[in-house]
């Protein structure tokens, strides 16, 4: 099994790698933001309360998406692998990925982490947001929001992942297709 954990800011581009990466190398993709979206959508009681989390760019909390990601690596147990996008966020995500994989004998092989500056990030959000209906990418303040927790809670997951020699830097500006082998050039190592 292959896992890689997709990691980087709001609008780095995870989304689109992780398509990429799903084709070409046949993992299973793991969005803890898709699988939120979807709750919202059904009106699920977990998904009204993560709505109102989204909509002020807060996280939701640590057990909520650990319960989601625990059970989507017991439903898949037969894939070649998993790509975590937007999955762990806070260190204590990342704890409990690192046991849950453990448990199933597995572990976090590669994390990808795409690096886009601040400013950028704005830009490309707030586009989606006029292409999309995502109600939190089309207020530049809850996006401000999201992107102070990105650098508050999540950028210092980097140092966990560096203790333990499996951080990729990738540029993620740029050609997408660039991108995408820079990143295919760091899977083809670990494989
Ligand atoms: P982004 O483009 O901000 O990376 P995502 O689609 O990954 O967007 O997530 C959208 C929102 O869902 C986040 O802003 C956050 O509120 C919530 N969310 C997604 N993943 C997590 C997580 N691992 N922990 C807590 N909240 C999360």
């Amino acid at each position: 099994m292959l896992n890689v954990v997709i990691f980087g800011p709001p609008g780095a581009g995870k989304g689109t790698q992780s398509k990429f990466l799903i084709e070409k190398y046949n993992l299973m993709h793991i969005s803890t933001g898709d699988i939120l979206r979807v709750e919202i959508a059904e009106k699920t009681q977990l998904g009204l309360k993560a709505q109102e989390l989204i909509s002020q760019g807060k996280l939701v909390p640590d057990e909520v998406v650990i319960g989601m990601i625990q059970s989507a690596i017991l439903k898949n147990k037969e894939v070649a692998g998993f790509i975590f996008d937007g999955f762990p966020r806070t260190l204590f995500q990342a704890k409990a990925l690192d046991r849950l994989l453990e448990e199933n004998n597995l572990k976090v092989d590669k994390v990808l982490f795409l690096s886009v500056d601040k400013e950028e990030l704005i830009k490309r959000l707030l586009l989606r947001g006029k292409e999309s209906n995502r109600p939190d990418d089309q207020d530049e303040n809850i996006i401000r929001n999201r992107l102070d927790v990105y650098f508050d809670n999540t950028f210092p997951l980097i140092e966990f992942y560096k203790e333990q020699n499996k951080v990729a830097e990738i540029n993620g500006v740029g050609k997408i297709d660039t991108i995408k082998e820079d990143i295919s050039k760091e899977i083809d190592e670990i494989k």
